[in-house]
Order: structure tokens, then C-alpha cells, then sequence
């Protein structure tokens, strides 16, 4: 399976033919269950659960009766939260009935509330509802998914009967959007200029790919792994790992082309290992955008070293490491700061205020560059 165009996205293989057939095998002895002796009437939600339903049905050896529902929620890649019914079940098919609905997908659960509220009009015996998938971080809504074949992250997916503005239901396995790509650089700054705290944020805010090479040493070291072993007596130390260790740490990460972005955090902590970085990315098809510096004035670096060293358990934040990591910062690490600006991707932001902004002021340097690319 390859990547696929539809209309002007890019979508890539996400759920094959076997975890999709497991799915549906699961639900339907989950509502054969649920029947005992009964007649099901299934309404089947259309368009985009045509597919699944007659997988479903050709699986399912009980007594079923099969209905057909048709509304329309979506707009290009969203909910538009407006559902319309555009095609409608007599009342009488559903009164006093056994229903199951079947849907492809709940998102929101627009749709769902929807269906709910007019088929509970139509009095059925009881009302059940069965989807292949179900984005749990998407769903707004309290109604109970009676059975779920697959939990799903919040993507935007195709095939398998669902459409990208009704193209790709015929792809028999399901393809998620290929994210659009955003901005790879390198949050710098010296130990204790808040890198972590407000990566993490961005990586949140912004959907990014967080590497940060002093949480990945210390990983390794937790791991007992050969590297974190090697690592170690330096890190202890407050000395930098030697470049050959951590260049080859990294190399492993940067593998997932279908990244939107990613925050540098710790790397490069040398001119080496810029030159190496820049020549990794190229080899990717990528480029670091940006070098992006928090500045915070010394006194308050110590000051906010010694606090984490009380509470975090670092090893190396105590007084006399924090002195010689601050002095290898000025003497290996500033350099990196030429390098970039020689490319003309230097960009400094104040690092003291409060964590909300600081963090306003890094969204505000990544945006003016996003604008420029
Ligand atoms: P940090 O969490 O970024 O403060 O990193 C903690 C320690 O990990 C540093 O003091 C170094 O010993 C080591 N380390 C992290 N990143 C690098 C790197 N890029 N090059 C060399 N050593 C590193």
C-alpha cells in the first residue's frame, strides 16, 4: 500500500484488510449476543457504512433485517455539526423492534445524537448502536457506543466506504490524512531556560514531534541500556556525552516521514553535531527552519537549577555540575548559535515571565516564520 491522492490531500495506508475483518468479527459475536432469539433490525447509517454493513451482515448467521438511513454531517475534513436526514424509515419498520445502528465512524457525535433523537420517535423495543470505529478524543457527546470495533486517534480517515468529499470509500483499507507539514527547529537555550516545559506546550499546541536528547540519555541510563551506560559517567559529571554517542542516538529517530514537525530540544548542543543535524535532515528531504533561543539571565538559571535539583532527582542539578554545564553551555553550545545565524535562522525570545508568556511569545516567533516558509 502506498500513499494515495484525493482531490487536493494526501492520505497514507493506516488500517489494513486482516485488524479490519478482526473488528468486524468481534462485533458481530458481540450482537449475535445481544439478539438471543431475536430479529435484528439493522439501520444502516449511509453512505459511508455501506461496505461495513455488508462485511457485517455476511458475518452475522442470525435472523436480520436490514434498513437504510441516509444523512449528511460532513463538509471537506470536518464536522459541520449541521446533520441533515436525507433519506428516512417508516415509522412502523422500527416500533417495537430490535435496532442496531450501524455506523462506519463517531466522531463528534453529531450524527449519532441525531439518529438517536429521531429513531427513539419512531419507538423501537430497544435501540443499540454498533460502529467500526469510534475517536474517543473527538466524541462530545454522553451517549454510550453499545459496541465499538476499533478505538481510533483523532484522524481524519478514508476507505472502507468512508470519502474525502466522496472519493476513496471503494479503497478496501483505511488511509488517514498525511499530515501537512509545519516547522522542525531547535528550541536552544542554556540548562534551566525552561526548553522542557515549554516544548512540551508546543508539542501539545501544535501537534509536534518532541526530541529531546537529555530525557532520551536518561531513558537509556534508566533502561540499563549499552548507550545509557556509556552515557552515564559523563552525564553524572555535567560533561557533554561525546558527539559520536549522541549522533548516533538520534540518528534512529528522525525515520517517521509522516511527521508534522519537530521541536529539537538539547541537540545540537555542538557546532559537530549541527553540521551532522543539518546533514541528517537533508538526507530525510527535511530542513531545520529555525534556531529559537530562550534567554534568561544566569543568576535566575542557578537559582531555577538548584529548585528542580530538590524536587526532580536529577542527578546532575546540583551546584557544582550546574557551574561546569553553564561554562560548557558559553564555550561549546553559544557556537551553535553563529552557525544558524549565518543561515539566517537565528530567533530569540525572552525567557523570564510567566510559563503562558513565555509560551505566547515562542507561538508568536513560530507563526512569523510559518508565514515567511
Ligand atoms: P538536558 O536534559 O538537556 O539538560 O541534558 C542532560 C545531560 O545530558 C547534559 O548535561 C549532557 O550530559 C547530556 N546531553 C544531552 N544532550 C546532549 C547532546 N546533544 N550532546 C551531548 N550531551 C548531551
Amino acid at each position: 500500500m502506498k500513499e494515495i491522492r484525493l482531490h487536493d490531500k494526501t492520505f497514507v495506508p493506516y488500517i489494513n484488510k486482516d485488524k479490519i475483518a478482526q473488528a468486524i468479527a468481534k462485533l458481530s459475536s458481540q450482537i449475535d449476543d445481544y439478539a438471543q432469539d431475536e430479529t435484528i433490525v439493522f439501520v444502516v447509517v449511509l453512505k459511508g457504512s455501506f461496505i461495513f454493513a455488508a462485511d457485517l451482515a455476511k458475518s452475522y448467521n442470525k435472523n436480520a433485517i436490514f434498513e437504510f438511513y441516509r444523512l449528511k454531517s460532513y463538509e471537506g475534513t470536518t464536522s459541520t455539526g449541521n446533520v441533515q436526514i436525507l433519506v428516512d424509515i417508516d415509522d412502523e419498520l422500527i416500533k417495537n423492534k430490535k435496532v442496531v445502528v450501524i455506523e462506519d465512524i463517531v466522531d463528534s457525535g453529531n450524527t449519532l445524537e441525531k439518529i438517536i433523537e429521531e429513531l427513539t420517535k419512531k419507538q423501537p423495543a430497544d435501540l443499540k448502536i454498533a460502529t467500526l470505529f469510534y475517536k474517543p478524543k473527538a466524541y462530545t457527546k454522553d451517549f454510550k457506543i453499545d459496541f465499538v470495533g476499533m478505538e481510533i486517534p483523532n484522524d481524519f480517515i478514508v476507505g472502507y466506504g468512508l470519502d474525502y468529499n466522496e472519493l476513496g470509500r471503494n479503497l478496501p483499507e483505511i488511509y488517514r490524512l498525511k499530515e501537512e507539514k509545519m516547522i522542525d527547529f531547535i528550541l536552544f537555550g542554556p540548562p534551566g531556560a525552561g526548553k522542557g516545559t515549554q516544548a512540551q506546550i508546543l508539542k501539545d499546541k501544535l501537534g509536534l514531534t518532541y526530541i529531546a536528547t537529555g530525557d532520551l540519555f536518561r531513558h537509556h541510563i534508566k533502561n540499563q541500556t549499552p548507550l545509557g551506560q556509556k552515557a552515564k559517567s559523563y552525564i553524572d559529571k555535567g560533561d557533554l556525552v561525546p558527539d559520536e554517542i549522541t549522533i548516533d542516538m538520534i540518528k534512529e529517530i528522525i525515520s517517521d516521514p509522516n511527521i508534522k514537525g519537530i521541536i529539537f530540544d538539547g541537540f545540537p548542543r555542538t557546532v559537530k553535531q549541527a553540521e551532522f543535524l543539518d546533514k541528517l535532515m537533508a538526507e530525510k528531504g527535511l530542513i531545520i527552519d529555525a534556531l529559537i533561543a530562550l534567554n534568561v539571565p544566569e543568576e535566575r538559571l542557578i537559582k531555577r537549577l538548584l529548585q528542580r535539583g530538590q524536587t526532580s532527582g536529577r542527578s546532575d542539578d546540583n551546584e557544582q555540575t550546574i557551574k561546569h554545564r553553564l561554562d560548557l553551555y558559553h564555550q561549546k553550545t553559544e557556537p551553535v548559535k553563529e552557525y544558524y545565524k549565518k543561515q539566517n535562522k537565528y530567533h530569540e525570545v525572552h525567557g523570564v515571565g510567566t510559563i503562558e508568556e513565555v509560551n505566547q511569545r515562542l507561538l508568536d516567533v513560530i507563526n512569523s516564520i510559518k508565514l515567511r516558509s
